[in-house]
């Protein structure tokens, strides 16, 4: 579409060739997105605005993309925004001279701080004009704030919030608040972001691409940031080399995590060989611990380096310090770089004296570990890693290879350590007899199921950060005739009654939606909570309590008492999904009306994952359709709400 359309020129009169980007450009192209739903038209807006980027401020791209995607630097640095609600309250009523109660008024009737930043300022007589923000202005300033800890960080942080205000003009103090609380939610979705950034890059240097060297373009743009998901190396590799030379330039580096493959779902045994339809896969037993990449290089030192990455990229070093004092003796002499995908899980050595094995000991065990200050002499749980994939040895990413190479590469580089170090327990089923066998054996060893795996050729590659169907889960919940888990948010609870009076009675629950960062409630939850978990979930939920319903939560008929800032992530478990005229969720993927959960259950806390790492609304409607299917074919089903 906007091939056909003029590109901007440099003969903005506001912005010229070596200038900073002004943020009221970023500010304008936001204000633009938010006022479309259509994808096309927000890709183009963004694309115009990068393109300019590009060919008149290019070191401005990086924080561009950056604050279209919320986020300061990789997610492995663990720098993050998501300034806390009366942080952001306080500095909105200290730079306007408003009170605080009145701030919380508007926010309740407006449900939005970038609304009510914009409202209060309007509110101010202008004394005089500060300088007019830049891109790379808000993002220093942003990450400094980020930054501050210790002694009066939370004043300096107001200080900080302050500054930006003052200085933001039209409709930026809205997006700075939003930026501030880690959510834009203006419908950029950063898959988005990553087509824009692509055809950005081509559309500056030729006016006139054909469509297929732009889709190329952003194939290949995917494909490397998927393998090397940091756009500090990325982002300045394609403004050097271009497109072109990206793939030889940046491929997976230990050091940098990737995102982790991930499986889909399966109802039945029977679905596994009708999935797979006659290709040769692999079962393996599906450990109940934590995803744990481990990279093991060289530093810029010359120094040998071990880090655990979690499913979410964060660095697990210091939560695991005993893990990485571990994996040294498991790796075979000659092997000088790897990245390993394994399962790290909690683990009971052999009790020769009470006549007792080794064995798995369940997931809870891992979660009661503190997160840092860790001594390893302190450690009570001991862990055992379990590796089952091989993403780079010795210089080379085996990414592309099969899983039956990659495997064959595995077994060389590693050796077996009695209660530290193992594979995950293996074997080549043919037939639903051969897997049924092995799921019940597995179970029977403390683990949640089997893992299984398409074994040779294209069919076989690994692909990071997908839900590919080469994986697929078999979980033993599937036997109970349960579905599979959900890993909800939770946004709002009910007051509790009877023995309920001092906790939360119930909760509301959301899945989050990605593509609109919102948040679509999916059910009401009171069941499966023993009474410690109530009182705990208290505590903690207190403390996020905040004033009305945000602007960001679709909740359709549900009515809670109190609202939370979306940061609790349970696993839940439910009989099966229905049709639902109150709740919201995955509404329109399936039908008008959205989706719920019958019978939900508590299951655990999933502090490993992030509000928004929570299940999406496709994943929801697959299940539905799944459920659907499977009902028609007589194998039980959904019932209409
Ligand atoms: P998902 O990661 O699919 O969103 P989840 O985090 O709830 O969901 P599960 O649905 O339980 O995880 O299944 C995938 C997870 O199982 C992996 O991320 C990994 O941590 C774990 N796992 C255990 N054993 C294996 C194995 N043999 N192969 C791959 N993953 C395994």
């Amino acid at each position: 579409i906007f091939l056909k359309k003029q590109l901007p020129t440099e003969s903005d009169a506001s912005w010229k060739q070596g200038q900073p980007t002004p943020y009221s450009a970023m500010a304008q192209a936001f204000a633009e997105i938010e006022a479309t739903t259509k994808r096309l038209a927000i890709l183009e807006i963004l694309t115009k605005l990068l393109v300019k980027v590009v060919k008149l401020s290019p070191e401005d791209l990086l924080p561009c993309v950056y604050l279209c995607i919320n986020r300061l630097c990789p997610d492995y640095e663990g720098l993050e925004l998501g300034i806390g609600e009366s942080i952001l309250v306080k500095s909105i009523a200290q730079s306007t001279g408003r009170d605080v109660a009145r701030i919380k008024k508007d926010l309740e009737a407006k449900g939005d701080l970038g609304l009510v930043a914009i409202g209060s300022r309007q509110k101010q007589p202008t004394m005089f004009k500060s300088a007019a923000l830049t891109v790379r202005s808000v993002f220093k300033q942003l990450k400094e704030i980020a930054a501050m800890t210790g002694n009066k960080s939370q004043e300096r942080k107001i200080g900080g919030i302050k500054k930006l205000l003052a200085a933001s003009q039209g409709e930026e103090p809205k997006y700075i608040m939003r930026s501030l609380e880690g959510k834009l939610r203006i419908g950029l979705a950063e898959k988005t972001v990553v087509v824009a950034l692509a055809q950005s890059i081509v559309l500056a240097k030729s006016k006139h691409p054909t469509t297929e060297t732009l889709e190329k373009a952003v194939e290949t743009v995917k494909s490397v940031y998927s393998e090397l998901p940091s756009y500090d190396i990325v982002v300045p590799t394609l403004l050097r080399v271009g497109v072109e030379g990206l793939r030889t330039e940046c491929k997976l580096t230990p050091g940098v995590p990737l995102k982790p493959m991930l499986a889909k779902p399966t109802k039945a045994i029977g679905e596994v060989l009708d999935r797979f339809e006659g290709k040769p896969f692999v079962c393996e037993y599906k450990y109940d611990g934590e995803r744990a990449q481990v990279h093991w290089f060289l530093d810029e030192d010359g120094k040998r380096k071990v880090t655990v990455f979690s499913r979410n990229s964060e660095n697990m070093s210091v939560k695991y310090p005993d893990l990485v004092e571990q994996i040294p003796r498991a790796v075979v002499d000659g092997v000088d770089s790897f990245v390993l995908d394994a399962e790290c899980t909690a683990w009971q050595k052999a009790d020769e004296a009470n006549g007792q094995k080794a064995r798995l000991l369940p997931f809870q065990e891992l979660s009661k570990r503190k997160r840092k200050d860790i001594k390893v002499e302190d450690i009570k749980v001991k862990v055992k890693l379990f590796a089952f994939d091989l993403l780079y040895l010795n210089g080379e990413p085996l990414l592309h290879l099969d899983l039956a190479q990659r495997r064959e590469k595995l077994f060389k580089s590693f050796n077996p350590v009695a209660d530290e170090f193992d594979y995950t327990i293996s074997k080549e089923c043919i037939s639903s007899e051969e897997i049924q066998t092995f799921l019940d054996e597995s179970v029977k060893e403390g683990c949640e199921g089997l893992m299984v795996k398409t074994l040779q050729g294209e069919e076989a590659t690994y692909e990071p950060s997908r839900r590919s169907i080469k994986w697929l889960k078999v979980k033993k919940d599937y036997l109970a005739g349960t579905g599979d888990s959900l890993d909800l948010v939770v946004i709002g609870a009910y007051y509790g009654k009877g023995k309920r009076t001092n906790v939360y009675g119930a909760f509301l629950l959301a899945c989050y939606d990605s593509d609109n960062e919102s948040y679509q409630a999916v059910c009401k939850l009171g069941t499966g909570f023993s009474e410690e978990d109530l009182e705990l979930h208290h505590s903690t939920l207190k403390q996020l309590e905040v004033a009305g319903k945000r602007g960001y939560y679709d909740v359709g008929e549900a009515k809670p008492d109190i609202y939370f800032e979306p940061k609790v992530v349970w696993e839940v478990l439910a009989a099966d999904l229905s049709l639902s005229p109150v709740y919201t969720a995955a509404k329109g993927l399936v039908e008008q009306r959205g989706i719920s959960l019958r019978f939900p259950r508590y299951i655990r806390i999933r502090d490993d994952k992030e509000a928004d790492d929570a299940t999406g609304p496709e994943q929801i409607a697959e299940m539905y359709r799944k459920q659907a299917t499977a009902s028609k074919s007589g194998k039980g089903g959904a019932d209409e709400d």
